[in-house]
C-alpha cells in the first residue's frame, strides 16, 4: 500500500499548453512523444474569458479528450485561464512542455521558457517537430478551413 502511494508520488507530469484552435497532428506527436519522457501529461488549453465563451471552451476540451483517448489513462485535458506557470503548478507537473518547428518559434519558446523560469523556477522541455509536422499549424488548419478545404489530413 505504502510503495503505491510513493510510486504515484513520484509519477514526473509534464504541462503541455496551448490554444490548441484546433488540436492538430502536430499537437498530438509531441503528446505522443511526451509520453516517452514522462509518465503523465496535462494538455492545458489556455483560454481568455473575454474572448471565449464557456461553451467553445467545453467544446475544444471535449475534441481533445476524444482525440487524445486513444492514448489512454496517462493523458488529462483541463482549460485554463491564469498565467500558464500557475496552471502548470496546479496541475502537479514538474515541468512545461513545448514544441519547436521554426526559427520563429524556437526565439518565443527561448523567450517564455525564460520568463517562466524567472517567475517560477520551472523548467521548459522543448521537442523539436518533426520534419514531416514542420509545417502543420492551428493558423494554417483554420486558413485552409476559411476557404473551404479538407483539412482531415491535418487533425487527429
Ligand atoms: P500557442 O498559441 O500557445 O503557441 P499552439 O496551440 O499554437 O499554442 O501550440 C502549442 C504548442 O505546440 C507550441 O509549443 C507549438 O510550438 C507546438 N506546436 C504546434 N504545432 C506543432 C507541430 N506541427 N509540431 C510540433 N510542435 C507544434
Amino acid at each position: 500500500m505504502n510503495v503505491d502511494v510513493e510510486l504515484l508520488a513520484m509519477r514526473r507530469r509534464a504541462f503541455f499548453p496551448g490554444s490548441f484552435d484546433p488540436f492538430t497532428i502536430g499537437h498530438m506527436s509531441i503528446v505522443e512523444r511526451g509520453l516517452t519522457l514522462f509518465d503523465e501529461i496535462v494538455i492545458g488549453v489556455g483560454c481568455n474569458v473575454a474572448k471565449h465563451g464557456e461553451n467553445v471552451v467545453a467544446e475544444r476540451v471535449a475534441a481533445i479528450e476524444k482525440a487524445v483517448s486513444v492514448l489512454g489513462e496517462r493523458v488529462r485535458v483541463t482549460a485554463y485561464f491564469d498565467l500558464t506557470v500557475d496552471a502548470a503548478r496546479r496541475s502537479g507537473a514538474i515541468c512545461i512542455l513545448r514544441g519547436v518547428r521554426t526559427v520563429a518559434d524556437y526565439e518565443y519558446e527561448r523567450t517564455m521558457a525564460d520568463v517562466n523560469s524567472r517567475i517560477d523556477g520551472i523548467e521548459t522541455v522543448v521537442l523539436f517537430a518533426r520534419p514531416e509536422l514542420a509545417a502543420v499549424s492551428s493558423s494554417v488548419v483554420r486558413e485552409l478551413r476559411h476557404y473551404g478545404h479538407d483539412v482531415s489530413s491535418m487533425l487527429p
